[in-house]
């Protein structure tokens, strides 16, 4: 089985699509618009698609976020200068390392473990929850070993298996890192080397960061060659159907952004990055009401007594959640995580909150808000019966084709 994720692909793009690889499966499969999970941010819906639940369960919060048992602050790369100013070294073993190692709770599981348990062999290529039963040394020094699927290619700095693939980063605007994976995709396919393969591809999320959604042709066209070297690598059309189901998919929408924000709430510790943006500290409804007139905030969320309270305006009231896609079981799940703040925040439509270094995408692209825009995804499956309706899904679907029990699907 191979499960693409092309990050950030909206529905109506993947609908609207006449490049060949994805028509091709499109004409082959079935079909439905899906939800993401909230903040509909990618550190966050990975997790959700490898663990096949929400925060509440994996404890992955947002992009950036406040480590309250080392009383630090967890920048994951909302830009790059962000992640510079948070430390640049910090961040990137927090964005590869930590996440894995220490923030993704043990308490959940991840279709690589269940299945490796099971006896099955696993392969992921550059996605970023990856948390599995082998441990792997880095290729670039300096990096610690982490543990992943059995066959693992993490952006050459972690590589199971040497392929001869080019380095990943040479050419981010081109394309390079996609092409990274399709030469690992070909080649671990020659090899017939995996029985499920996680194949990410990311480039399409940087392009239509930069010029807004529906708008970036050119990057899923990239983005289909890649798929397309697996259906080669495969034999052609029909052998590859014939070997392989498959799932295509992506973590979260993308809405267009006009006007951006800087959240700055008194007595607040404030994580903010893309459409989301969580407030720690005391007295959650008092931090709320301190940003009943932004504009740049839709919805205000927060535990009062155990119970979920949705804040708008000054108005209190579960409804408005109704609003949106899956709203009031996304909220609940993103205030009940451990690792969120007091309150979590969702951006009004139009609206991002600037990152730690001021940067935003005024006049392109962003997600990480409820609403519709950034929440619907594209859910094809081949081969595996009906899609499922949240990206949540995924992991059971994968699971079921595999014919694990309950118990291992744990
Ligand atoms: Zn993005």
């Amino acid at each position: 089985m191979i499960l693409i994720v092309i990050d950030g692909l909206t529905p109506s793009m993947l609908e609207a699509t006449d490049t060949p690889a994805l028509r091709f499966l499109l004409d082959h499969g079935e079909y439905r618009r899906a939800t993401s999970t909230f903040p509909s941010l990618t550190p966050v819906c990975l997790a959700s698609i490898a663990t096949g639940a929400h925060p509440d369960v994996h404890g992955i919060p947002h992009l950036v976020w406040w480590n309250r048992q080392e009383q630090r602050l967890v920048e994951y790369g909302s830009s790059f200068a962000a992640l510079r100013a948070a430390g640049l070294l910090r961040g990137l073993r927090d964005s590869v390392v930590n996440l894995n190692e220490h923030h993704l709770l043990r308490t959940a599981s991840t279709v690589y473990e269940d299945l490796e348990d099971a006896g099955l062999t696993t392969a992921a290529i550059n996605i970023t929850t990856y948390r599995g039963r082998t441990r792997h040394l880095p290729v670039i020094p300096g990096f610690p070993p982490v543990y992943g699927p059995k066959r693992f290619f993490f952006y050459s700095v972690y590589e199971s298996d040497r392929t001869g693939a080019p380095i990943a980063f040479l050419n981010r605007s081109g394309g390079s890192i996609d092409a990274y994976a399709a030469a690992i995709g070909r080649w671990l396919i020659a090899r017939d080397g995996f029985d499920l393969l996680v194949y990410y591809l990311p480039d399409y999320d940087y392009a239509s960061h930069a010029v807004g959604p529906d708008l970036a042709y050119e990057a899923l066209m990239r983005t289909d060659t890649c798929v397309e070297a697996l259906i080669d690598a495969g034999g052609g059309r029909d052998a590859f159907l014939d070997r392989y189901a498959v799932i295509v998919c992506s973590d979260h929408g993308q809405s267009s952004v006009e006007q951006a924000a800087r959240l700055e709430v008194p007595g607040a510790l404030v994580t903010a990055s893309n459409r989301a943006a969580m407030l720690y500290g005391q007295d959650p409804r008092a931090l709320a009401a301190a940003l009943d007139s932004e504009p740049a905030v839709d919805l205000a969320l927060f535990l009062d007594d155990g119970r979920l309270v949705a804040r708008r305006q000054g108005d209190e009231d579960l409804a408005l959640l109704d609003e949106y896609p899956d709203g009031r079981a996304r909220a609940e799940a993103a205030v009940r995580n451990p690792n969120a703040g007091e309150v979590v925040l969702s951006a009004a439509p139009g609206w991002e909150f600037v990152d730690l270094a001021g940067r935003h995408h005024v006049g392109g692209g962003s997600h990480g808000a409820l609403a519709v825009g950034d929440s619907e995804v594209p859910m094809l499956t081949v081969g595996l019966g009906a899609p499922p309706s949240s990206i949540t899904g995924i992991k059971a679907t994968v699971s079921r084709h595999f014919g694990l029990s309950a118990a291992q699907a744990a």
